[in-house]
């Protein structure tokens, strides 16, 4: 957790492949949260000029189809080489976070106001966007739970390659405000999902609460003073 507190609270949800992060994503939409997902932002930014002239520049015409980037041969390249992919999200990540922030930014306007704010980051940590948020969930599972739930989004090799590339487990759970292991059924879920917004929204009131006293106590003293 950082000390900077938003106006509107920011959860960061982050968790290894397969551990549930999506559906703890989709029960905060359904309890009110304004949502956004890294891999939507990331999606979108392949579709940027700059960010398509640069990968072509770097691996030329091998990764590119129809004018836009190929994910799948990009991919290939990238999780068989740590360099590559460490080049990959320098090139990428400060536009996900600029990306997400502006975002959070913006939910200040938005009619109705949500009351929380949730960003899923499979990445979160390694990518050192923690300071984006004022709270981090994770959402952990064993690796074979992870890995049967996954078998039909992934092949064997690229969820191992995959699983490679991340922080290990016993120091996200350390960096985390929230964690949950994912074992159960997807009511417990939900449920620990509830009550981590409950706690989070009574923390918030009371922070408001502690500055509308603060604030009436010096207008009070101001009043006194000129008095
Ligand atoms: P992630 O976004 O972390 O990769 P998902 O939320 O997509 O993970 O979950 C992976 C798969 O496991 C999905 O098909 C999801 O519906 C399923 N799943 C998630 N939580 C549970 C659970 N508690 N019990 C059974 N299946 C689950």
């Amino acid at each position: 957790m950082t000390t900077k507190r938003h106006k509107i609270p920011r959860l960061g949800l982050t968790g290894g492949i397969g551990s549930g992060k999506s559906t703890a994503l989709a029960y905060l939409h359904e309890l009110g949260a304004a949502v956004i997902s890294s891999d939507d932002v990331v999606h979108e930014l392949y579709a940027r000029e700059d960010i398509v002239a640069a990968i072509r520049e770097r691996y030329g015409e091998r990764v590119m189809a129809g004018g836009g980037v190929d994910r799948r041969v990009l991919g290939r390249i990238v999780f068989k080489d740590v360099a590559e992919l460490q080049w990959l999200e320098g090139l990428l990540h400060p536009h996900v976070r600029a990306t997400v922030d502006a975002w959070a930014k913006g939910q200040l306007k938005a009619r109705p106001r949500p009351a929380l704010i949730a960003a899923e980051v499979p990445l979160l940590f390694e990518t050192g966007m923690s300071g984006v948020f004022d709270y981090v969930m994770l959402i952990t599972a064993p690796e074979d739970a992870r890995r049967r739930r996954l078998t039909a989004k992934l092949t064997e090799s690229e969820f191992t390659r995959r699983l490679a590339q991340q922080m290990p487990e016993e120091e996200k759970v350390a960096r985390s405000d929230f964690v949950f292991v994912n074992t159960g059924a997807r009511k417990a879920l939900r449920d620990f999902v509830q009550d981590a917004v409950a706690n989070i929204l009574a923390a918030a009131d009371t922070a408001e609460a502690a500055e509308a006293a603060a604030a009436a106590e010096a207008a009070e003293a101001g009043g006194e003073e000129s008095r």
